[in-house]
């Protein structure tokens, strides 16, 4: 079985999750909202998901970034990006901390599940420190960085109710099939000049 996932503009994206007790979390309901949130980011597939995109208001996300769903990547850009496979991680009541300063924010695109079919570029933190439980309430550390620790921000923030096009640079949205078709296996190189000319197109008219 497979989940609905509620898409933007659903107020419960735009709440904070409640946070679970071990009680809680022991429950069989709760272990199979676990079960069935892996079911239904491997079914899309997506790289994240929390809780709430399936219409569950509690702190749980789930992270997996398979080797397979590389492909779609330049070697060169994974390369930048630090993107390495992440297995299976499900995390309860998840507390997120910048490791890296502020200044070495990363830009890349990124999309959302419930955000279906767009994708812009988004600033991120390039490494974080996440503590909370595993699914049977043990305690547990993640120290990521790289695309990771995008992933870790972005289902963050979903718990706070942030979305992605809350912090994304407004100029680079677009549809997930022009980025599909123009950027999807687009080198480092090129990406900086497409946020630069996005960003301020008057300045790359002066230069030319
Ligand atoms: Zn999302």
């Amino acid at each position: 079985m497979i989940l609905k996932i509620v898409q933007a503009g659903d107020a419960i994206l735009r709440k904070k999750a409640k946070q679970l007790t071990r009680t809680q979390l022991a429950k069989s309901e709760t272990q199979q909202l676990i079960d069935l949130m892996i079911a239904t980011l491997r079914d899309r597939p997506g790289v994240g998901l929390a809780a709430p995109q399936v219409g569950e208001s509690f702190q749980i996300i789930i992270i997996e970034d398979k080797a397979d769903y590389h492909e779609k990547v330049s070697e060169e850009m994974l390369a930048a990006q630090s993107r390495k496979p992440v297995a299976l991680k499900v995390i309860v009541n998840p507390v997120l901390t910048i490791v890296s300063p502020a200044d070495k924010s990363e830009l890349y695109f990124e999309g959302c599940l419930s955000v279906d079919g767009y994708a812009a570029v988004v600033p991120r933190a390039r490494a974080v420190k996440v503590t909370g439980w595993d699914r049977h309430g043990k305690p547990l550390t993640v120290t990521a960085d790289g695309w990771f620790a995008r992933i870790l921000q972005h289902e963050v923030n979903h718990l706070n109710g942030d979305l992605y096009i809350d912090t994304m640079i407004s100029r680079t949205f677009m549809t997930e099939k022009q980025y599909s078709k123009e950027w999807a296996k687009t080198s480092p190189d090129k990406l900086v000049e497409f946020i630069t000319k996005a960003v301020s197109p008057d300045s790359m008219e002066q230069t030319k």
